[in-house]
């Protein structure tokens, strides 16, 4: 029989953090959900909220909290480029702050912890697929640099209280994912089609679709999740977490397309600046460590995330 664990989870109310949240639960831990709600919401864990074993505390972590806890999963930070571009300093603030409070958490308990980092550390990668051993071409003052900046200098924090104060620590480079509880209006690229699909709306294509990104199914990144804290505490990371499989922004939005059966035309949008011009993780060390590798490809997510939105439009 397994023990059962105080999990806290920052970021719990996001679409990552509440299905992270919800697994837990299932695993047989109490969970303690940490966020200030800023990109995720109450519906996201009402139904978790009906577990004795689930408990919601509003914080914003770049405040100190001192709570009693075995492991920690940091995912608190908008993701999406619309959000986290919205209060820029805010966001390198929760990256960086909220990493220093949480890994002092971590100290003062004993408890593991794990940050949720980004293939943005890569920026506009020059390596392709990229590897953990690529240390990114990242642009220091551009409008993602907010994010890419403060998730860099979070693992640089995480590796130096390795070091220093021998945190057992775990850091995941995770790719684009999609899937259920995705805010409609969030502004993602999975999101945005889906819902303009099935409204009947045009299909917003930035630049000229030529772009590549390869999309992960949120229930297989959970269990990678999972499988990255339980192993032993050689494997820190950083790990890249994603699904191989890469597809240009065009393709994306013609799937949608075919899976909705809408007659949405496509029309082009000016393309973000700083945009990568392609992003696909090589997920070899993710296999030999974690005996982990996505299992549901795009068009099965994509059905199943279409089945939401239906249901919340
Ligand atoms: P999300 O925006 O849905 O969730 C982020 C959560 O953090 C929200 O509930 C938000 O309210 C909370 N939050 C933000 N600032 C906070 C603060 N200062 N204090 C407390 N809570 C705060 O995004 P998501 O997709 O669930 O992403 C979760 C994590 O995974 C993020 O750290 C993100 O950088 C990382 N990530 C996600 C993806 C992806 O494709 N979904 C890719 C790479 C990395
Ligand atoms: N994108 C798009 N149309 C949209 C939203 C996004 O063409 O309505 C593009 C965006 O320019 C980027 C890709 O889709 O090239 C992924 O964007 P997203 O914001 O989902 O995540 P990113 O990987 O850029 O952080």
């Amino acid at each position: 029989m397994s023990i059962r664990k105080k999990v806290l989870v920052t970021g719990g109310a996001g679409f990552l953090g509440s299905h992270l949240c919800q697994r837990l639960l299932n695993d047989g831990n109490d969970v303690l959900c940490v966020d200030n709600f800023y990109t995720g919401t109450h519906e996201n864990i009402i139904k978790l909220k009906k577990n004795p074993h689930f408990e919601v505390q509003h914080h914003n972590v770049t405040f100190p909290l001192y709570v009693e806890i075995d492991e920690i999963y940091n995912l608190a930070c908008p993701a999406s480029p619309i959000h986290y571009q919205d209060n820029p300093v805010q966001t390198t603030k929760t990256s960086v702050l909220g990493a220093i409070n949480m890994l002092g958490l971590a100290k003062r308990t004993g408890a593991k912890i794990f940050q949720a980092s980004t293939s943005e550390v890569y920026g506009d990668p020059e390596v392709h697929p990229q590897t953990e051993y690529y240390r990114g071409s990242v642009s220091t003052t551009g409008p993602r640099a907010c994010y890419d900046e403060g998730k860099r200098c979070a693992e640089t924090l995480f590796f130096d209280y390795l070091r220093q104060h021998k945190l057992s620590i775990r850091v995941a480079r995770i790719f684009n994912t999609y899937g259920p509880r995705m805010v409609p209006d969030d502004g993602r690229v999975v999101s945005n089609f889906i819902v303009q699909a099935l409204k009947g709306n045009p299909i917003t294509i930035y630049g000229d679709g030529m772009q590549t990104r390869s999309f992960c199914y949120v229930d297989d990144l959970i269990e990678g999740f999972i499988r990255l804290m339980g192993v032993d505490d050689k494997i820190t990371g950083p790990i890249n977490l994603g699904n191989p499989n890469e597809f240009t922004i065009r393709q994306l939005a013609e799937t949608v397309i075919k899976l909705t059966n809408t007659s949405s035309s496509l029309i082009e949008k000016t393309l973000p600046e700083d945009d990568p011009t392609q992003r696909c993780p090589d997920i070899s060390f993710a296999k030999s460590a974690l005996d982990w590798q996505p299992k549901i490809e795009l068009e099965e997510g994509l059905e199943r995330t279409i089945f939401y939105f239906k249901s919340v439009l």
